[in-house]
């Protein structure tokens, strides 16, 4: 490595670790994020019959970054102030299948946070990520493994992931200013109108909506999405719910 990291930016990178199932893996995590100045753990749904005494154990010196943790009951909570949000599988497959290593991904990891949150997720040890989980990402990773055995463990998973990071955020040079990227929660209520108009304008049958809406989340996470792009596409959307309504409301009433 060429440069010190940029710690500032390692600070703006949050991992997200949804319903664990193991203290030791939890405390893995923390040693694995203190290696490589990630400080920002967030779990969502913790079990209540988490063993924190092996987090703890295992932490070693990373004891402050578990006690740092923030806890959330849903993964759109954990990561609503996030721009860049990362979900990462071991399985290939449908929608799973423009996944980045995340070699390539930390460069576009580092320009969002420079000035951004963004989230990487982890899933259970036993499940993974759900579909509606992966949904909520704009990316997802897919750690480069034997095909006899793709699966890491967790806390691999992490280090992996963290190190990458750690290292592009030591010769990362910053953007030319650029429009503001949307956060989580704005991309969320845009896509919640694209939702409405699709119904509105019965634009599909009930049963396509939800794989519409995920190939959309596709389309829409493949660039950079600001927060000027959002307000043109919420736009779009509630104009053709209004026109859809009037149009309605116009074949109703003519006689
Ligand atoms: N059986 C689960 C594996 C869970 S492993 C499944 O099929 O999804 C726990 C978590 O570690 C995963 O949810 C993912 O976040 C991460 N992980 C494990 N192996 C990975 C890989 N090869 N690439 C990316 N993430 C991986």
């Amino acid at each position: 490595m060429d440069k010190e990291p940029n710690i500032a930016i390692l600070e703006n990178v949050r991992i997200v670790l949804v319903e664990p199932i193991f203290g030791g893996n939890i405390g893995s995590v923390c040693r694995a994020m203190n290696n490589n100045d990630v400080t920002d753990l967030a779990i969502v749904n913790p079990r209540p019959e988490t063993d924190w005494d092996d987090a703890r154990k295992l932490s070693c010196n990373a004891q402050a970054q578990l006690d740092a943790r923030k806890e959330f009951h849903t993964l759109a909570e954990a990561v609503a102030d996030c721009t860049v949000v990362a979900g990462t599988s071991a399985r290939t497959g449908f929608y799973r299948d423009t996944a980045y290593s995340p070699r390539e991904f930390a460069p576009i990891a580092m320009e969002s946070a420079q000035d951004h949150k963004i989230a990487l997720v982890f899933g259970r040890e036993d499940k993974g990520l759900a579909n509606e989980e992966l949904a909520l990402c704009t990316h997802i990773i897919q750690i480069p493994s034997s095909k006899r055995y793709t699966s890491l463990n967790l806390s691999h998973a992490v280090m992996v992931c963290c190190y990458e990071l750690f290292t592009a955020a030591g010769h990362f040079q910053p953007a030319e200013e650029k429009a503001e990227e949307a956060s989580s929660e704005l991309r969320e209520r845009m896509f919640d109108a694209w939702r409405e108009m699709m119904i509105k304008t019965e634009f599909t049958h009930d049963q396509k909506l939800e794989h519409m809406m995920m190939g959309l989340r596709r389309i829409f996470t493949r660039g950079k999405l600001t927060i000027p792009d959002v307000k043109i596409l919420m736009g779009l959307a509630r104009q053709s719910i209004w026109v859809s309504n009037q149009w309605k409301k116009q074949l109703k009433d003519s006689p």
